[in-house]
C-alpha cells in the first residue's frame, strides 16, 4: 500500500520509515512532487494535522497521515504549543526557539512541560486521529547533539539524558511522536 507522509522534515521521516511496516511504501512529498508550502493555520496541533492531510486528499487524492507536534510548557500556559515551530519569529530558528523558552521561563520555578504529537489519517475516505504524549521537564541549558528542534533542552520524565542525548532508538520507544506512530502502525495492521 501507497502512503504519503505530509512532511517536508526529513529527520521525520527517516524516525518513521525504521518503525513502519514493510508492505507499506511510505511517499514523501518530494516523491509526489508535491514542492509546495502545505498551509498549517489552524488554532490546535489537532487541526494543523488534519489541514495537512486534507491538502493532499484535495489536490493528490492520495492516501496520506500528516502529524503536528507542539512542546507545551506549564507555567507558560501551555505554549509556545501550536507555536512552537516559528516561537521566535518566522524563521522558524530551533537555536532562536531555545533561547526565548530559556529566557522566558527563567522566573519560574515550574518547569515541567510535555510534548504532544496528532497525527491525522486519511484513508480510503476515512479520517483518523492518533495522539502521543511525552512529559518532561524543559534544562536549565541545552544538552546533547542528536534530534533536533527542542531536543536539547527536553528531559523526559524518568530519564537522566535529554532527547538530544539518547540514541534515536529510545527516543522513538519513549517519545511523544513514537507513541503516536505506534498507535498509527496497529491501526494500519488492522485495516
Ligand atoms: P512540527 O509540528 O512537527 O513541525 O513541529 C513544531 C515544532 O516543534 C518545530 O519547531 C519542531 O522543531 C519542534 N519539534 C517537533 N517534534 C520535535 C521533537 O521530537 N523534538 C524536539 N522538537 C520537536
Amino acid at each position: 500500500m501507497e502512503l504519503v507522509f505530509a512532511t517536508n522534515n526529513s529527520n521525520k521521516i527517516e524516525e518513521i520509515k525504521k518503525m513502519i511496516p514493510s508492505t507499506i511504501q511510505l511517499l514523501s512529498l518530494e516523491d509526489i512532487g508535491c514542492n509546495v508550502e502545505i498551509p498549517e493555520t489552524k488554532s490546535t496541533i489537532k487541526g494543523n494535522a488534519i489541514q495537512k492531510v486534507e491538502f493532499i486528499k484535495n489536490n493528490y487524492g492520495l492516501n496520506a497521515f500528516a502529524d503536528d507536534t507542539g512542546l507545551e510548557v506549564t507555567s507558560l500556559n501551555g505554549a509556545p504549543g501550536v507555536f512552537s515551530a516559528r516561537y521566535a519569529g518566522p524563521q522558524r530558528n530551533s537555536k532562536d526557539n531555545i533561547k526565548k523558552l530559556l529566557k522566558n521561563l527563567k522566573s519560574h520555578s515550574d518547569r515541567t512541560a510535555q510534548f504532544k504529537t496528532i497525527i491525522a489519517l486519511h484513508l480510503n475516505g476515512k479520517m483518523t486521529v492518533f495522539e502521543g504524549i511525552c512529559k518532561g521537564k524543559i534544562t536549565n541549558m541545552e544538552q546533547g547533539k542528536y534530534g533536533f528542534g527542542y531536543d536539547p533542552i527536553f528531559l523526559p520524565d524518568g530519564e537522566t539524558l535529554t532527547f538530544a542525548e539518547m540514541s534515536l532508538a529510545k527516543k522513538n520507544i519513549i517519545g511523544h511522536r513514537g507513541k503516536a506512530t505506534n498507535k498509527l502502525i496497529k491501526y494500519l495492521n488492522q485495516v
